[in-house]
């Protein structure tokens, strides 16, 4: 049910949704099929998430070249437009105060809604890929290229692909069944990685499903005779001599000890997906580092419930999980709440999360495959060359956080407050695990010991107009 901006003056509900992806969706349905009056907002025209992102509109002629993963979330979509959940979309959260109100811009102005429970299922976002020219124009993220192609249609020809992990690989053969030519993909996964991830091999199984499709994909690369580079290292994106504007127009890596070098246009990058935390940090939420992952994430048990009472986290923004996974917590979620604003009995929340629970424990032996092959190489997550800019929103390299390092800078904050790094309009999320991980290196510690900047509303980014138009902000005291 699409709500209009009239409706929307001090509205409540029992439930506030933040995300229409896979785990915001499911969460809703289950949450209406049991009576709870639920509210959700999301920041796109259409619901979907990443994954099913215009799913029942897409620009393209034939969808189903996007792959059955893609087309199967019409049903879910289908499903989640037909409860009786309020949607508000194109409507993005940029706050949430300790009354547990939460402000939204919608149509050009800041509305408020209040909810006895709210769950956080904004998902995740590429793993910032720090090396040398991944700042310049013409680099973009290979996830910028899927978001183009389904929602636009566009798309790059000849473009070059570097990185690593099975999305890398998805939108690569989404690109080619579209007929596209690719220049180039520049596989960075380690040859240590293949040993290592053998011992994980036994628990995935499970899922031999999943694993034929990742082979599939790979097979289906190398049957369309794009060049294929494996186990490279030493990547550097330049720009060609003398250009003006400085823009992206060759790559070179060492694969097996040899150097290539190859131009083009488009160079797309990705390393694997982390949660997106601007919302959960900046909510004062607990959150602890994930080895196996290499990522924070918000501290949950096991029915999602954050260190705020009232606060659930579901989804990619908990923990990478997928979008079966995020489906399946959108479910634990909205059951635990419904169990805690009593519409259900503990009994009957245990016996419909089962399944799920199950499916989940699966899903994790399965990920802790994918995790240990597409680990990103240490270097590709934390440079050593100077030049590399780290903070691309305040080009911030290296050598200058290295120097504000050296002069006390020793966490986030300090070093953000000396260089500036993190204070640009992405909010530090392309720096800030980066960030984390070198001054871990630096100091010779654990990353759970470094910790993150503190974030603050606004989440996201807003207009001074619109919020010169709000009387009131309930503050956020836990930041
Ligand atoms: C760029 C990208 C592309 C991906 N493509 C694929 C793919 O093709 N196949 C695949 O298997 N996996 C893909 N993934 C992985 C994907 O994250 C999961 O498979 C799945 O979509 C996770 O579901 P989710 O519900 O947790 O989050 P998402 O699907 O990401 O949904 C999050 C929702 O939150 C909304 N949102 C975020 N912030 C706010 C805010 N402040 N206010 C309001 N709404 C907000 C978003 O609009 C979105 O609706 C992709 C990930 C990324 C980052």
């Amino acid at each position: 049910m699409t709500e209009s901006l009239q409706e929307t003056a001090q509205i409540s509900c029992d439930i506030l949704i933040i995300g229409a992806g896979p785990a915001g969706m499911m969460a809703a349905i289950t949450a209406c099929e049991n009576g709870a009056d639920v509210i959700v907002l999301h920041d796109k025209p259409s619901p979907g998430g990443q994954i099913y992102r215009n799913v029942d509109n897409s620009p393209l002629p034939d969808a189903n070249i996007l792959g059955e993963d893609y087309t199967q979330g019409g049903e879910l979509v289908a499903r989640f437009n037909a409860c009786s959940a309020r949607v508000f979309s194109s409507a993005s959260v940029w706050h949430v105060g300790d009354n547990g109100e939460a402000l939204f811009s919608y149509q050009g102005t800041t509305q408020r809604v209040s909810a006895l429970e709210i769950i956080v299922a904004n998902g995740a976002m590429e793993r910032p890929f720090p090396i040398e020219g991944w700042h310049l124009p013409n680099v973009m993220s290979a996830g910028a290229a899927q978001v183009m192609l389904k929602s636009d249609g566009i798309v790059s020809d000849d473009a070059v692909f570097i990185g690593t992990g099975p999305l890398l690989y998805l939108i690569v053969a989404q690109y080619l069944r579209l007929g596209v030519k690719v220049k180039a993909l520049i596989d960075t996964t380690e040859k240590a990685n293949y040993l290592k991830a053998t011992q994980q091999l036994p628990k995935a199984f499970a899922q031999l499903g999943m694993m034929t499709k990742g082979l599939g994909l790979l097979n289906e690369i190398r049957a369309s005779g794009t060049p294929c580079y494996r186990f490279v290292k030493d990547i550097q994106i330049s720009a060609a001599e003398h250009a003006k504007p400085e823009q992206a127009s060759q790559v070179t890596f060492q694969c097996a000890n040899e150097t290539v070098t190859l131009q083009a246009d488009q160079f797309f990058l990705h390393q694997g997906v982390i949660p997106n935390l601007n919302i959960t940090r900046s909510l004062g939420l607990a959150h602890h580092w994930n080895a196996q992952q290499l990522c924070w994430q918000p501290t949950l048990d096991n029915w999602g419930a954050s260190s705020v009472p009232y606060i659930s986290v579901a989804g990619d923004c908990s923990a990478i999980v997928g979008a079966i996974g995020a489906q399946n917590m959108g479910k634990i979620v909205a059951l635990n709440l419904l169990y805690r604003l009593d519409r259900l009995k503990l009994e009957k929340r245990d016996e419909l999360a089962t399944r799920a629970m199950q499916d989940m424990q699966q899903l994790n032996r399965f990920r802790a495959f994918i995790d240990s092959l597409y680990r990103p190489r240490d270097i590709h997550r934390m440079p050593e060359k100077s030049s590399v800019v780290v903070c691309r929103c305040e080009e911030q390299n290296l050598a200058q956080l290295e120097q504000a390092f050296g002069e006390q800078a020793s966490g986030p904050n300090e070093l953000k407050l000396m260089t500036r790094c993190g204070m640009g309009p992405c909010q530090g999320r392309m720096c800030g695990t980066t960030v984390s991980e070198l001054l871990a290196k630096w100091r010779n510690t654990g990353v759970a010991n470094v910790g993150y900047y503190h974030l603050r509303s606004p989440m996201r980014l807003l207009n001074l107009e619109e919020l010169a138009k709000l009387e009131t902000v309930a503050p956020r005291s836990a930041q």
